[in-house]
């Protein structure tokens, strides 16, 4: 998708502070976050909301979910705990339509979520 910021910080067409990458998944910071730790982390292949995944994404999707583990882990925020989050549509507050899961910690995280 040409017009995709996220697609763009996977071709190097724009700027991101890449933390994790390998063939088919991309991690980088949050330019905004919301806690200590905030890392975005994406399919390679552009998918613009959790509504659109289907079962050939299945195999990227749980990897999405390890690298979480793994950051986490790295970042020692896997035993005090984090938060892992798609928003999906304009009710979840959804910004930019390629899907990202927001892994957040550092900090205590309040539930419900606002
Ligand atoms: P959403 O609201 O779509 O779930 O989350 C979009 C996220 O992308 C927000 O947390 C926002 O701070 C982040 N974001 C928006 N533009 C950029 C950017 O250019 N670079 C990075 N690294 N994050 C961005
Ligand atoms: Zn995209």
């Amino acid at each position: 998708m040409s017009n995709c910021l996220f697609c763009k910080i996977v071709n190097g067409e724009a700027l991101g502070d890449i933390v994790f990458e390998s063939d088919s998944v991309l991690a980088f910071n949050d330019i905004n976050p919301v806690a200590p730790h905030h890392v975005l982390i994406i399919p390679k292949k552009h998918i613009s909301t959790l509504n659109d995944i289907d079962e050939k994404d299945f195999n990227v999707m749980g990897k999405i979910h390890l690298i979480a583990n793994k950051i986490a882990s790295e970042r020692g925020i896997a035993e005090s705990g984090f938060r892992t989050v798609f928003n999906c549509n304009k009710d979840a507050g959804q910004a930019v339509f390629h899907i990202h899961m927001h892994l957040v910690g550092g900090r205590k995280l309040n539930w419900p979520p606002g």
